[in-house]
């Protein structure tokens, strides 16, 4: 977090709202902000991009998807922070992939905080699930250990979504991660992959729509958010994480760049897409058929997560991991009484 306390003289200058002394500089807003008014301001911000977009409505239940990163943590403390003033319930499902030490301190961490917050946890054990963990699934089904991740994950949570009745999956997905994909997608003329880079999909039968409350947010005021709530996040990367070389780094790059001369347009950029979203979903491919299987709606015969279990584990596991993830939330729901909070103020001390 040093960039941002150099960026106002290392505490030397004052918030614009009161006299302590600012963190960071918001220039698209022309405020500087201490630690308590720059917390408000996100959170303010992610209740107009809740309504801007209607993301969540009054009553649901939003499973969060947390993975032990400051994004996903963030949002789970904004979305448990927020859920009384906009009135829906905030559900966290965290997935052990079974990444050795990364898996076991990201996991650590998530029950941490959702103890903290006293949000009721839902934990899928990849390995309890389909008798592997991800490395193993990697090696098995001989695909990019990333492309195997973001498959399983989505097949897991969208099916924990189902069993607990939830009417939305929120995901942690702020528009550094999601405008170099556009621009990346839009070179390659992939504009159906434009479609899905928006702030929300609808929910259809089978299938629970993603939110992405964080839209409007950026990579760095997501990372000083979690910063000064003290969030207990994992600092190690996985294992898998691919650096530097690719096209959305450098796109990312520029698109810094570009915000530094010209102050806010990367939310511009984000809310001109928002329009012309219903354009780049028109050239998606319709789920068209029921998974053979499970039944999960897919373009073809068989669903993605049956394929790739068929193929890396000799049978289309859907079915059998449905059924698990409905006996855990059975269970998790029963056993979870709303935990009393922890002492809020004190667990969120800035660097603790
Ligand atoms: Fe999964 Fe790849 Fe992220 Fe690791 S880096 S958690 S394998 S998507
Ligand atoms: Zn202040
Ligand atoms: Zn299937």
């Amino acid at each position: 977090m040093t960039n941002h306390l150099a960026e106002v003289g290392r505490g030397s200058l004052r918030c614009s709202l009161c006299e302590e002394p600012a963190v960071t500089l918001v220039r698209y807003a022309k405020l500087r902000l201490c630690r308590k008014h720059f917390a408000e301001f996100v959170r303010r911000r992610v209740i107009k991009t809740i309504e801007r977009y209607r993301l969540i409505k009054s009553g649901w239940k939003v499973l969060v998807a947390v993975s032990g990163g400051k994004d996903s943590s963030a949002l789970l403390h904004i979305l448990s922070e927020v859920s009384r003033q906009l009135n829906f319930e905030v559900v966290a499902v965290h997935i052990d992939l079974g990444i050795g030490e990364y898996s076991r301190k990201a996991r650590e961490v998530v029950e941490k905080l959702c103890g903290i917050l006293g949000v009721q946890l839902v934990v899928l054990d990849l390995k309890d699930l389909i008798g592997a963990s991800l490395p193993e699934l990697v090696t098995r089904s001989r695909r990019p250990a990333c492309s195997v991740c973001g498959l399983v994950k989505r097949y897991l949570i969208n099916s924990a979504a189902l069993e607990l009745g939830a009417n939305a999956i929120a995901l942690g997905h702020h528009m550094d991660d999601l405008l170099p994909y556009v621009v990346k997608n839009f070179i390659t003329q992939d504009l159906g992959g434009i479609g899905k880079l928006g702030p929300g999909t609808e929910s259809e039968e089978g299938l629970i729509g993603r939110v992405r409350p964080l839209y409007e947010i950026s990579e760095r005021e997501v990372a000083l958010y979690a910063y000064v709530q003290g969030l207990p996040v994992v600092e190690s990367s996985c294992p898998y994480t691919v650096r530097g070389g690719s096209i959305e780094e450098e796109v990312r790059r520029f698109l810094n760049s570009l915000e530094e001369g010209s102050p806010g347009i990367k939310i511009a950029f984000a809310r001109a897409l928002a329009k012309n979203l219903d354009f780049y979903k028109s050239r998606l491919l319709g789920q068209v058929g029921r998974c053979r299987y499970c039944g999960t709606p897919t373009s073809a015969e068989v669903c993605a997560f049956c394929r790739l279990t068929e193929r890396g584990l000799g049978k289309p596991m859907g079915p059998a991991v449905r059924a698990k993830i409905r006996e855990i939330v059975e269970r998790g729901v029963k056993g979870f009484s709303k935990a009393v909070k922890n002492d809020r103020a004190s667990s969120h001390k800035p660097g603790e």
